[in-house]
């Protein structure tokens, strides 16, 4: 028996993530920390990107998007995060809602909103949480009540990012707030900006994940077209959103090996210039041991999150696999960037080094598009039930 497996990207992939590297090492690395600090909106890396094409990632290409491959998906934000993780912010969750317009918007919907949107002409985002409701999303108490030819929307969404940018924002809500179960009840509204009543109350202050806005929005009386309901029919909205889940989570997997990755480049650069005891640090077996376990842990979330990715690509379910590189991958973020933090010593807590942000960066990874806690409780579900065999 002989065969090979083949673990690299493509030339056309490889040639794209070198574009995308090149234009991170030269225009996001050097102004990240300070930007960051500064509490500075990233407008003209924003202008970059849509120059680039990257706000049409997930757009059809008859839409004027990219159409791209799940795993060129992964290879921009990792690429993106190893700069300045709140940019791939910028372009997530509205890569995500793009996603979700293209799939199951109306024809009129696309027509009307994939072109702008995959020029960057407009951005969206998503409004799923609430206040009270997160991780159970059947738990929200934001209503559409139907008035005509019209939804009128009460509510407030919460930690919404690219509040402030998204026009149209996807927003989920209870047509019917009887329906038993929830879910049958759901639906996602696209709400223009500008609506009256739709208001961004308050931008929430961050630990890091600087960079795009994550905000608080009250809805009241918004008076929004039925046609601008998602897909034409009420009902579906926790389909629609859940839907977007894999692709969400793809996303943050590869977020989290850009971080993990760019945790370990620094410990590795510093290792071979700070002296201690007359020798570089990476002379001392403590630090050469946590050299290694980044490294390894690195590239084992990299191929994960490849793998998952390369899984969506043929077609695949692939909420198991999904969810187990995003689980990994930010896992190993979180481990990476607090043992950078350690081999860089005291310099590793001050803001004039990377790594005290990649610190700071690296939790979100671990909540967003489901909590650790809760992935694994699917990952366990699918594979008691033989639904998922993994080997
Ligand atoms: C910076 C940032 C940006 C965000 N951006 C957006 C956005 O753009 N749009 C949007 O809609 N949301 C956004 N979110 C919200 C995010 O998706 C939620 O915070 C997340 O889904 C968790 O919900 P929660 O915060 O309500 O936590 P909860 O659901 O209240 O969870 C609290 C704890 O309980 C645990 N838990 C809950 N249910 C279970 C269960 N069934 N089994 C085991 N454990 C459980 C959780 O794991 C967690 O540890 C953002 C959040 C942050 C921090």
């Amino acid at each position: 028996m002989t065969g090979t497996m083949d673990f690299a990207l493509s030339p056309e992939q490889r040639l794209y993530r070198d574009t995308i590297r090149s234009f991170v090492d030269k225009e996001i690395i050097p102004v990240a920390r300070d930007w960051e600090h500064a509490g500075r909106y990233p407008a003209e890396i924003v202008e970059t990107m849509q120059n680039l094409g990257l706000f049409g990632l997930l757009v059809p290409e008859d839409y004027g998007g990219m159409g791209a491959d799940s795993v060129s998906f992964a290879v921009t934000f990792e690429e993106i995060s190893r700069g300045w993780m709140g940019i791939a912010g910028i372009l997530g969750s509205h890569s995500l809602s793009c996603w979700m317009i293209a799939r199951h918007g109306t024809e009129q919907q696309k027509d009307r909103y994939l072109p702008e949107l995959a020029s960057g002409a407009r951005r969206t985002g998503i409004a799923l949480t609430e206040p009270g409701a997160g991780t159970d999303l059947q738990g929200i108490t934001t209503t559409a009540r139907r008035d005509g030819d019209h939804y009128v929307v009460n509510g407030t969404k919460m930690w919404i990012t690219n509040a402030r940018h998204a026009d149209p924002l996807p927003v989920l809500v209870k047509t019917d707030p009887n329906a038993a179960p929830a879910h049958r009840g759901m639906s996602i509204l696209l709400i223009d900006a500008g609506t009256p009543g739709f208001q961004v109350t308050r931008d929430i202050l961050k630990l890091g994940y600087k960079g795009p806005e994550s905000c608080e929005v009250l809805l009241t009386d918004v008076r929004v077209r039925a046609d601008q309901l998602l897909g034409g029919a009420e009902g579906r909205g926790m389909q629609q959103a859940l839907s977007a889940l894999e692709t969400g989570r793809i996303n943050v997997a590869a977020r989290a090996v850009g971080v993990a990755q760019r945790a370990y480049d620094e410990a590795l650069r510093y290792a071979t210039e700070r002296t201690a005891f007359g020798q570089h640090i990476g002379g001392f077996q403590a630090i050469q041991l946590k050299i290694a376990e980044m490294a390894t842990r690195v590239q084992a979330a990299r191929l994960l999150t490849y793998w998952a990715a390369a899984r969506l690509d043929a077609g695949e379910r692939a909420d198991t696999e999904t969810a187990m590189a995003k689980v990994f991958a930010s896992e190993t973020a979180l481990y990476c960037s607090l043992e950078s933090m350690r081999v860089h010593g005291g310099y590793g807590y001050s803001q004039e080094f990377e790594v005290e942000r990649l610190y700071r960066d690296a939790p979100l990874m671990a909540i967003g598009e489901g909590t650790n806690d809760v992935l694994q409780t699917v990952i366990a579900r699918s594979l008691l039930t033989g639904r998922s065999a993994v080997r």
